[in-house]
């Protein structure tokens, strides 16, 4: 019997895993006993960490993309749809062209959706770069601000221990956005405030959602000038006075609102019934160690779509693709998983335009913040314009 494995989301995830798993399952590939679908509901895959860097006008559209298909072995079906409907009891998909597919495996890798308009006025008044048109946007502002005041903020998911897309990514652009605004000459007008809310994870009342990271940060800001205020979480925006007010009862006016919006699951991920998370977040519930969704043997989930205390990072799914490889080899071959995710994730930090950092870290051991250097500005530019792309093709 042919087994039927379809891998949902042409994301970084969806992308290196269906890759990876032609390499793993290469001996029933090559003899027709295992058929691998990647579905996407985009022609092209996007370098999303790129978005960050059209905020300030240093990758435009065609330089962040590639079309899906070129990324894919060619042992892979690729078909452009959207699911409409995950019936995972039925191992079934709905598509929203009408078909439906059957699967003996899934994986789940669709991906978050930033979500501004869950906070009152935010959509109308506050800016973000975690989409390309916004990060467009955000840049036509920052181009031509002259003076005035830039208040960054940060939203976590309500689900408890659930963070933010990326967790480096406020702090990178912070340091990104000084830069650029004195190498435009214009710093000294513009005063640039950071700020982060009172529960983060599992800390309170600090800069950074791990204890080390957050307490190297003040003198990092300091030396730059960039002012800092812990406990401002975001309850809603006044978009005509230009006010940011928080839960705490604070009211800070800005020129520019750079927050980090709050996210969600896909529509069909959150319609599908099986969430437990909180405020309608819709992260599927997946097992820590196997990644396998939880009451549901046969379906993996990774990426920023899971309910896990880890980063919804590239870096993630690059640990969690190998671990969904063999542990889906494991249940054909002989009948149980075989890996365990321990939580890693790895990154190059980006510390202003030109210098960064490598970071690691798993479920127990936190980021353990080194200087920032311009070798690791190197190994960032070269994952950027580059490596991504092996990544993505489950060469790296
Ligand atoms: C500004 C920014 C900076 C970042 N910086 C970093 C960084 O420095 N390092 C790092 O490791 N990570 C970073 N990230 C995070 C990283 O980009 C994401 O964590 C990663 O893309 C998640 O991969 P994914 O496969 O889960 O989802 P995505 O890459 O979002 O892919 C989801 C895919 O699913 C498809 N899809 C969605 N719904 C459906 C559906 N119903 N049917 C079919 N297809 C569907 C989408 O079209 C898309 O192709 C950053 C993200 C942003 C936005």
């Amino acid at each position: 019997m042919v087994k039927n494995v379809i891998v949902v989301g042409g994301g970084i995830g969806g992308t290196m895993t269906a890759n990876s798993l032609v390499a793993k399952l290469y001996p029933e590939v090559s003899r027709d006993k295992v058929r691998i679908t990647l579905i996407s509901n985009s022609p092209w895959h996007y370098y999303k960490p790129a978005f960050m860097y059209v905020a300030f006008g240093a990758f435009y559209k065609n330089e962040l993309r590639r079309p899906q298909a070129s990324l894919l072995r060619p042992e892979i079906n690729f078909v452009l749809d959207e699911v409409e409907g995950f019936e995972f009891s039925a191992s079934r998909l709905r598509m929203s062209s009408g078909k439906t597919y059957d699967y003996d495996y899934l994986v789940v890798s669709t991906g978050c959706i930033p979500s501004p308009e869950r906070i009152a006025g935010l959509q109308e008044a506050g800016d973000h770069f975690y989409q390309h048109d916004p990060a467009m946007q955000l840049y036509r502002k920052l181009a031509t601000i002259e003076k005035g005041r830039i208040f960054i903020g940060v939203t976590f998911p309500k689900t408890p221990n659930v963070p933010h897309q990326c967790g480096i990514a406020p702090m990178e652009t912070t340091l990104m956005l000084d830069e650029f605004l004195r190498q435009r000459g214009v710093r000294n007008q513009i005063e640039i405030v950071y700020t982060y809310p009172t529960v983060s994870q599992l800390l309170r009342n600090c800069l950074f959602l791990q204890k080390d990271t957050s307490e190297v940060l003040p003198a990092i800001f300091e030396s730059k000038d960039i002012k800092y205020q812990r406990g401002f979480t975001l309850a809603r925006v006044d978009p005509e006075k230009q006010v940011a007010i928080s839960e705490e009862g604070q009211e800070e006016p800005f020129d520019i609102l750079m927050q980090t919006p709050p996210i969600r699951a896909v529509d069909a991920v959150l319609n599908s019934g099986v969430s437990q998370a909180s405020n309608n977040e819709g992260w599927l519930p997946t097992n820590r160690q196997s990644l396998q969704l939880e009451g549901f043997d046969n379906v993996f989930v990774m990426g920023d779509t899971v309910d896990l205390p880890i980063s919804k990072a590239g870096g993630s799914c690059h640990s969690q693709s190998p671990v969904i490889c063999n542990n889906m080899a494991g249940l054909m071959r002989i009948g149980k998983t075989v890996a365990e995710y321990d939580g890693k994730v790895q990154a190059v930090a980006q510390m202003g335009m030109e210098a960064g950092m490598p970071l690691w870290y798993d479920y127990d051991v936190d980021v353990k913040p080194t200087p920032p250097t311009k070798i690791g500005g190197l190994m960032r530019k070269g994952f950027n314009r580059g490596v991504y792309w092996s990544v993505a093709r489950g060469l790296v």
